[in-house]
């Protein structure tokens, strides 16, 4: 028989089988609300012009390609932390300051649980109720158990404050903890500045590691205002990490760029953490690729495409938001008795939109709208030509 006879065929993931059933869909008004990624005004991903100049830049120059370093060049590592710190972080200066370049996001997540796993492999991990689906199979892949903190309250599609507090004042020290640094994914809600330094102070009481995935820096309220609780826990003089993404903010999801920052407690520390890192990187990809972490430091790194990338970033955070008061306009405009005024509140790309399971197939059988059945919706797949169709179709659901 075959060694691969007793396989059992994996569960679909629930995003991407949206897609699929999307794609098959022949209806031509049909609208994917599912993903996670932001689309122009036409629908269409963009390709950001920043980001344009500085690929025809590095191809006309037909680079050689040799191995990078296995924690990345320094030039992109530094621009990291300065997109997360500011330009004159006392933390760099200090030497308390660890990046790797990563294979996104989700690289940058992985290689930090591989790392914890290492330092401290009995601790447990406390995600978010609900978080990014790919959080709790991504701690339990690399070992761990994985365990929910209190934190959406459908009741005020709020943050249930003080039963997150609560939760992470009873957890064990070294346990932990990972936040949403902005944007939160799924629900749209995020912390206060208050809250944030609560949740500080609380890390700083148990003993606990504060994880931060930052994955939409720039998506909320702009690339200083979305890095408050980064920042909050650099002032704190605590040891946390930090999981950077670039796959929205740069447009540039299939180039897997991302960073892994870990902020220790001095320089010679840096080093030792550096070096257990690098055998992490080393045993599972060796080094990372070149191109997308060079389109993204040399943006960085030049004042003419940094200003450009801004202004293109905080293009898109406006469409999302005038995507956001459009839709409780349109809905508003269509009868709907209930009051969807909270998306306007909401952060980020998503919406949980307290659509329930049943309104939500209804809306892709009847209309073609897909959306995950949590009734989370992205804001970014809306635009001029079909925000009418989907309040109109919302309208008749609800
Ligand atoms: N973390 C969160 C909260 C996300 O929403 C995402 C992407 O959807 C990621 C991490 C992963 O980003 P990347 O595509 O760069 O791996």
């Amino acid at each position: 028989a075959s060694i691969f006879a007793a396989v059992d065929m994996a569960p679909r993931d629930p995003i991407l089988g949206l897609n699929e059933a999307y794609n098959a869909d022949p209806r031509d008004q049909k609208v994917n609300l599912g993903v996670g990624v932001y689309y122009d005004d036409n629908g269409k991903l963009p390709l950001l012009a920043a980001v344009k100049a500085a690929e025809a830049a590095r191809l006309s120059q037909a680079p050689a390609r040799g191995y990078q370093p296995i924690e990345g060049p320094a030039a992109y590592n530094n621009a990291v932390q300065n997109l997360l710190f500011g330009a004159d972080s006392d933390l760099a200066a200090a030497g308390r300051l660890v990046t790797a370049q990563a294979l996104g996001g989700t690289g940058a997540l992985k290689i930090g649980a591989d790392f914890i796993k290492r330092l401290s492999p009995a601790a447990k991990i406390y995600i978010s109720d609900p978080s990014w689906e790919n959080h709790r199979a991504l701690f339990e892949a690399a070992g761990f158990t994985v365990e929910n903190y209190p934190y959406y309250d459908p009741a005020t599609r709020g943050v249930d404050f003080a039963a997150m507090k609560a939760a992470l004042l009873s957890y064990a020290p070294g346990s932990v903890i990972v936040l949403h640094a902005c944007c939160h994914n799924p629900t749209g809600a995020d912390l206060t500045d208050a809250q944030w330094a609560e949740v500080v102070e609380a890390c700083r009481e148990r003993a606990l590691v504060p994880f931060l995935d930052m994955a939409y820096q720039g998506f909320a309220d702009g690339i200083d205002a979305d890095a408050v609780a980064v920042r909050a826990f650099a002032a704190s003089g605590l040891q946390f990490f930090i999981s950077s993404s670039f796959s929205k903010s740069f447009s540039l999801y299939g180039e897997r760029v991302g960073a892994l920052t870990i902020i220790t407690a001095g320089k010679d520390e840096s080093a030792r953490v550096l070096s257990q890192l690098k055998r992490v990187i080393r045993t599972n990809y060796s080094n990372p690729p070149i191109h997308g972490g060079a389109l993204v430091s040399t943006v960085l790194a030049s004042g003419e495409l940094r200003a450009q990338w801004e202004g293109e970033l905080a293009g898109m955070r406006d469409r999302i938001r005038a995507m956001r008061s459009g839709l409780v306009d349109a809905l508003k405009a269509q009868g709907v008795a209930q009051d969807f005024g909270f998306v306007v509140h909401q952060r980020g790309m998503f919406s949980y939109t307290g659509l329930s399971a049943a309104q939500v197939e209804r809306l892709k059988t009847e209309f073609g709208i897909y959306a995950v059945s949590t009734g989370r919706i992205c804001l970014a797949a809306l635009n001029s030509k079909n925000l009418g169709y989907v309040a109109g179709a919302i309208a008749k659901v609800v």
